[in-house]
């Protein structure tokens, strides 16, 4: 399939019939959702310099529409954007923002259907994970839209007769938010919705990989009444943009999912002008089986907790530790349950396992697995480049593997689970720790005290214990070591876009009794 920059040599006879033949990959039932250009303000525009970029369809190789390649001249468009709104949009009243964003929310929840659709064409993710990813979404914008009216400060009892002492809360400012291609729309409520409760606007960068949806929901949120400039989209060139978010005082916070080498670039450059910083990184997230497991319950979590999202998420499993006594059954169990998953185009019925997101995703799995079998590992099920081609991966389930190889180090981040066999608790929690990061991790077992036991000693942000689907927007969300910094969703991902004020109230003259 040729990309729209190839395109550009076309004739300009030839150019808007394929355009049109393009657009007609894309049936929504309001097509008024399907925007491929950038927002600033009120506006939709394009790259200043014209220049664009292909939004491809990683499962067909089809080219869905070309985006703007905007860059960090648009992107200080889009700051002084959200600067001006900023003035007054956190001068309006709590329940009045609260208002405006339940609004979005409902917009989000009519538009599921069309939502979805987007996202399984930008993405490939199974229509049904694509429609639990817009309720998912959908629900931060809920939350903290109720949030939105608890922003409380405190009145401190004064040490001293004279003086009173009390705290407000503030909105930080203009937030740039830059997120993953993984949740095209989750990763992006997550954090733009606290940020509008607070009282904040954005600038916001979806991945180049999946733009569409973050524009449909950017024209939901102006369809629900939220002024222009409190949501602004820019996407292109992610360095420039980046740098442009970076190198402005009138950003006070940048909010970042993805990998860590990047997380480490943005921490690095925000230290410039001391911005507040939030990072959700990659993890290394390990599940263990022990011996006294429900089988049943562990080989359901343990597949919906590494296979969902073709195994790229930041908290989908990447070790599983299986002790020693229940490491047959549950390789065999577990073995039937991979064997039944369905590879496709998500679009299609009855798909559980779409494709990868691009090529280069499918060579890192590719290499993983080559890298293990040759020191050992067992190939259970899967193990090959699917017979759909492109980018599809069978999935995979790797027996007798060990810390040696390289996928116990790093995230796959795609449809492999290796086995690790171990004997003792300890065995297990010390190989579990064995990791830079520290986002989410998993155990399986019946006895309460061991569960207990392992949760606390486990050095992650987040535990799943007998459960391998954790997130919802009520939890904290977040990692310890080089996973991130920050938490999102719940009340505690509310403090990433607030300020404290304290004002201390001098000479109070006490009055005469
Ligand atoms: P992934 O491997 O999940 O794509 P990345 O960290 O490369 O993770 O990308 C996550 C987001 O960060 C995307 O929106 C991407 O465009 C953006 N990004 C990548 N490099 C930079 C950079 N140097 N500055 C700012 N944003 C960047």
């Amino acid at each position: 399939m040729r990309s729209v920059r190839a395109m550009g040599a076309q004739s300009p006879r030839v150019l808007p019939a394929l355009l049109r033949q393009m657009g007609t990959m894309v049936q929504l039932k309001e097509m008024g959702l399907f925007k491929s250009k950038g927002l600033i303000g009120d506006k939709w525009v394009d790259a200043e310099d014209g220049r664009t970029l292909p939004v491809t369809n990683p499962a067909t190789g089809e080219t869905l529409t070309s985006v703007p390649l905007m860059s960090g001249g648009d992107t200080q468009k889009a700051i002084a954007a959200a600067s001006h709104a900023f003035t007054s949009w956190s001068m309006r009243t709590a329940s009045d923002r609260s208002k405006l964003m339940r609004n979005w929310f409902n917009l989000l929840i009519e538009n599921k259907d069309d939502l979805a659709r987007l996202m399984v064409l930008e993405q490939g993710k199974p229509l049904a994970e694509a429609a639990g990813e817009i309720v998912y979404g959908a629900s931060f914008v809920e939350f903290y839209a109720e949030e939105a009216k608890r922003v409380y400060g405190d009145l401190i009892p004064s040490p001293f007769a004279e003086k009173r002492m009390l705290v407000m809360k503030h909105p930080v400012g203009v937030v740039g938010a830059i997120t993953p291609w993984n949740f095209p729309l989750a990763m992006i409520t997550r954090k733009v919705a606290p940020a509008l409760a607070a009282g904040c606007t954005a600038v916001v960068k979806p991945s180049e990989l999946t733009p569409l949806t973050a524009l449909a929901a950017a024209e939901l949120a102006l369809q629900a009444g939220i002024p222009p400039g409190v949501v602004n989209v820019v996407m292109g060139d992610s360095v420039g943009i980046g740098n442009a978010l970076i190198d402005s005082t009138q950003v006070r916070k940048i909010t970042f999912t993805g990998s860590t080498a990047v997380g480490k670039i943005l921490m690095a450059g925000a230290g410039k002008t001391v911005k507040k910083v939030s990072l959700e990184l990659g993890g290394n997230a390990p599940c263990i089986i022990f011996d006294d497991a429900d089988l049943d319950i562990a080989v359901k979590g343990a597949l919906a907790g590494k296979y969902r999202n073709s195994g790229q998420t930041c908290v989908c499993i990447n070790r599983i530790l299986v002790q020693d006594g229940i490491y047959d059954r549950f390789a065999e169990a577990f073995g039937q349950a991979v064997s039944g998953l369905r590879v496709g185009n998500g679009l299609e019925e009855g798909i559980t396992q779409g494709p990868l997101i691009n090529e280069a995703a499918l060579d890192k799995v590719e290499r993983h697995v080559e890298d293990a079998v040759s020191k050992g590992a067992k190939v259970l099920v899967g193990g090959k480049r699917h017979s759909l081609g492109r980018t599809f991966y069978e999935p995979t389930l790797l027996g007798n593997a060990s810390d040696e190889m390289l996928i116990f180090r790093e995230e796959v981040f795609g449809p492999v689970a290796p086995l690790v066999r171990f004997k003792t608790d300890e065995e297990a929690i010390k190989m579990a720790n064995e990791s830079e990061f520290g986002l989410a991790a998993y155990a399986f077992t019946e006895n309460i005290a061991r569960g207990w036991h392992v949760a606390e000693s486990l050095e992650y942000g987040m535990v799943g214990l007998n459960e391998g689907l954790i997130s919802t927007e009520v939890e904290p969300f977040g990692g310890t070591k080089q996973s991130g910094l920050g938490r999102e969703g719940s009340k505690y991902g509310l403090d990433e876009y607030l300020e404290v004020k304290y004002v201390c109230l001098g000479n109070m003259k006490q009055p005469v009794v």
